[in-house]
């Protein structure tokens, strides 16, 4: 795996690991407040019941979670 980072596309101030494939990508911080938004819905709720660490390493899991959250 190429490691690949980014600045973060919001404060500017955060590398985040990063794939080709991102062209606006936020860090962990700058996205916090979001992903600590309750789910409802309980089978998401277990599916995202991961631990913060995994959503501190990866962008990908947040961008899930978040899509998930500005859907409902
Ligand atoms: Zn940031």
């Amino acid at each position: 795996m190429v490691n690949y980072k980014q600045l973060c596309s919001r404060c500017k101030k955060n590398y985040v690991p990063a794939s080709w494939r991102d062209r606006y990508i936020q860090c962990y911080d700058c996205q916090k407040k979001e992903l600590s938004t309750e789910i409802e819905n309980k089978d998401f709720k277990k599916l995202f019941n991961i631990p913060e660490e995994f959503y501190k390493k990866n962008s990908f899991l947040r961008d899930i979670k978040l899509k998930y959250i500005k859907s409902i």
